[in-house]
């Protein structure tokens, strides 16, 4: 990772090709897309990796974790359908990339990483970039009580289970975005809180993510 990169032609014209690519795999928000088109993926890879960083494929972050795939990106970000000033909790901050496009969208970004090297990385990286948002070390399978409630929650690793905790942290009218499956392989999953007591599910397409690791989780 790398802030001391120019964000030039070159750069900005890969993003462009990107964008296109993420709307023939059927992204259609066109939102996200711009935002997908304004952030500077290459400043999350070291520069020797610097022509990884517009192909649709997830790469080493370190600490076993991976940035994940623009395609994986956008799919959970058009899922959350931002809103201008929306509070969005996200848990697994990895590389800083997915909060720096629900904040090119608008959001009020709260999120959590329970690997320190990573938090203490991307805290630092994220306002050199300009991009400002709240960061916490943690577990965040339990969500972020203290600053609950959120207006979405995105879940950006697998979890075998949703747990119960997010959706307590939930706005009425808000939305969960949530990875659920075994530890290979999850189904997309979005829940919508209508009231206290009444969701609604929906189950979407099968993603590869890390593991959520937490009390609540693997
Ligand atoms: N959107 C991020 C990106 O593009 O860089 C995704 C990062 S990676 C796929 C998932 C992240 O979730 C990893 O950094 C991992 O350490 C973190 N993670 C896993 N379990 C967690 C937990 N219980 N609380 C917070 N972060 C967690």
């Amino acid at each position: 990772m790398n802030t001391n990169f120019t964000d030039g032609y070159r750069e900005k014209g890969a993003r462009k090709k990107l964008v296109e690519e993420l709307k023939t795999k059927g992204i259609e928000d066109e939102k996200v897309l711009a935002a997908i088109g304004k952030v500077p993926r290459h400043f999350f890879f070291h520069e020797n990796f610097w022509n990884q960083a517009y192909k649709d494929i997830a790469f080493p972050i370190g600490e076993g974790q991976t940035i994940s795939t623009p395609f994986t990106v956008a799919y959970q970000t058009q899922l959350l359908h931002i809103h201008k000033g929306d509070k969005v909790l996200e848990i697994g901050t990895g590389s800083g990339y997915q909060t720096c496009v629900l904040i090119e969208l608008g959001a009020k970004v709260y999120t959590i990483e329970r690997q320190e090297k990573l938090y203490n990385h991307t805290a630092l990286m994220l306002p050199e970039m300009g991009y400002k948002a709240r960061f916490f070390l943690g577990d965040g399978s339990r969500g972020y009580e203290k600053r609950a409630p959120y207006d979405k929650i995105i879940v950006t690793a697998g979890a075998p289970t949703v747990p119960e905790e997010l959706l307590k942290q939930l706005n009425i009218g808000g939305i969960l975005v949530i990875p659920v499956g075994d530890q290979k392989l999850q189904k997309m999953i979005t829940i919508l809180k209508l009231s206290e007591t009444d969701y609604e599910k929906i189950v979407l397409d099968t993603f590869r993510f890390v593991p959520l690791v937490g009390d609540k989780a693997w």
